[in-house]
């Protein structure tokens, strides 16, 4: 039963958040048509879905977790709640979702002063939590080509770095008339990130200025020319992107007392999909109550947090964004800011105003919570570094209790920002950071000997000089 593929097939639409109308799928749009807005996708027959109980649900899920079906081995173990309309042959599962859930390391929880764990979306393929997102546009992309037989499709995205890798990976993976473009702000991507666009074989384009520039860009591209879309703006995205929230519900056993997640926001697709997921599995009692959500951004590019605590959600104004070690969520004008606000309201109607908050934090307590989680077995990124950051700020402004427990969201792995932590050790950061690297965080290579001083020794002596020189450095006592 579990291992087949499922049988449901649901009705899926476009609504648009700004006037509420509503399109077919059978086109790839990223707007309305009619005011502009951004979309979100709803499947019509989903109040069906509650002829099953929340406990066969529940049964359902976990029965699996254990398929042997590429097509649900992944983020589609979830496929009545994210896209019912795919077929099992154009599923693409390139070992995506299913991501690792690690309890911290007991002294950094004491250290931090409140149970937690961290969900380690970086062992997605491409090493991010965007996978999640390329594994339902992808999927859902190559339905269309199957069905319109299509002979060339060019997808394209404005990235901060980890979409342009999924997008390129998943491109490359589907290959015929599939190809891809991604533009990236020069300069502003890693060089992991760099290289993984450039590895797929994807056509690399840097543009001067930022992310948001980019995005400008790209949504220009996508209205006069025939491009596939594969921002966030994509709703198809949204949905695979659900599928966290549903893996960390499960991982709970759907029993979501106490628990609050952490999220860093960028361009707020993925609360937005947080927040979705959640919303959904209570709608059909699959959980009974909602955990709360965090989202955290860097003073550095907060425009979430200006709206939601600091101007009392009069307005909204996106903001300049500023340098930021949590580089992939630099962004000062969120393209699903319409999409969190529509669902916060939702989130919040139903759990409370406790239940929806975002936290700002600083470029110095974001690095330093990166290596703190390092240094104690994690392989944190920038941003699972900001998630820390956001629970130990949440702690001090007393918004989160110590019976609590915390979810914290790496959404990439530690390795693709390896160069802000070498800035770190090197004192190499601009001003414009605001980090002042401290002694106890630093770390760097001791170097003993010379090539000079080996090529002057026989072998053997020269290993029991590298040795001695070892056992000086060390201090260690002799046997
Ligand atoms: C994209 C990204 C973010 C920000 O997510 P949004 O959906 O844009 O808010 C955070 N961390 C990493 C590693 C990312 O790649
Ligand atoms: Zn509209």
């Amino acid at each position: 039963m579990s291992n087949q593929f499922p049988e449901y097939r649901g009705n899926m639409e476009y609504y648009c958040l700004g006037c509420d109308s509503r399109h077919g799928i059978d086109e790839l749009l990223y707007t309305c048509p009619r005011c502009g807005s951004v979309l979100l996708l709803e499947d019509k027959n989903f109040d069906s879905l509650k002829n099953k109980s929340g406990r066969e649900w529940r049964e359902l899920f976990d029965n699996r977790a254990a398929c042997k079906r590429d097509a649900l081995r992944g983020i589609f173990r979830f496929y009545e709640l994210m896209a019912p309309v795919l077929e099992e042959e154009d599923i693409i599962y390139l070992g995506d979702g299913n991501t690792p859930v690690v309890k911290a390391a007991p002294a950094l929880q004491d250290a931090v002063g409140l149970p937690f764990a961290i969900k380690n979306d970086g062992q997605n393929p491409s090493a991010s939590f965007k996978d999640r997102g390329m594994a339902c546009a992808f999927s859902y992309l190559q339905a269309l080509v199957r069905k319109h037989g299509w002979d060339e499709v060019l997808t394209i995205c404005a990235s901060t770095g980890d979409t342009s890798a999924a997008a390129a990976l998943y491109a490359s993976y589907l290959g015929g008339p599939v190809k891809s473009v991604v533009l990236l702000p020069q300069g502003k991507v890693t060089p992991q990130q760099l290289g993984q666009p450039l590895g797929s074989g994807a056509t690399v384009i840097e543009l001067p200025g930022l992310f948001d520039d980019c995005m400008k860009v790209v949504e220009n591209l996508a209205q006069n020319y025939r491009v596939a879309l594969l921002n966030s703006k994509n709703a198809w995205r949204i949905l695979g992107q659900e599928s966290y929230a549903f893996e960390a519900a499960q991982w709970r056993d759907w029993n979501m007392e106490d628990l609050c997640l952490f999220v860093p926001v960028g361009n707020a697709g993925n609360i937005t999909a947080v927040m979705s997921g959640f919303l959904k599995l209570h709608e059909l009692g699959i959980i009974t109550s909602l955990p709360r959500l965090f989202g955290v951004q860097s003073a550095h590019a907060d425009p979430l947090f200006q709206y939601y605590q600091v101007k009392h959600e009069k307005d909204y104004h996106p903001v300049k964004a500023r340098a930021s070690v949590a580089q992939a969520a630099m962004i000062g004008n969120p393209v699903s800011f319409p999409r969190v606000r529509r669902l916060a309201e939702r989130y919040r109607a139903l759990a409370g105003a406790q239940a929806f908050q975002v936290v700002q934090v600083r470029e110095q307590d974001i690095i330093e919570s990166m290596l703190l989680a390092n240094r104690h077995g994690h392989v944190v990124c920038t941003q699972g570094g900001e998630c820390l950051a956001g629970l130990r700020e949440a702690l001090r402004l007393k918004i989160v209790d110590r019976h609590e427990y915390a979810l914290l969201d790496s959404t990439a792995h530690a390795l693709k920002f390896a160069g802000f932590q070498q800035l770190y050790f090197d004192d190499g950061f601009g001003p414009e950071y605001e980090i002042t690297p401290r002694r106890e965080f630093r770390n760097e290579p001791v170097s003993l000997l010379s090539n000079p001083e080996k090529e002057a020794l026989p072998e053997a002596e020269y290993v029991s000089r590298a040795a001695l020189a070892v056992a000086d450095r060390l201090g260690l006592k002799r046997r």
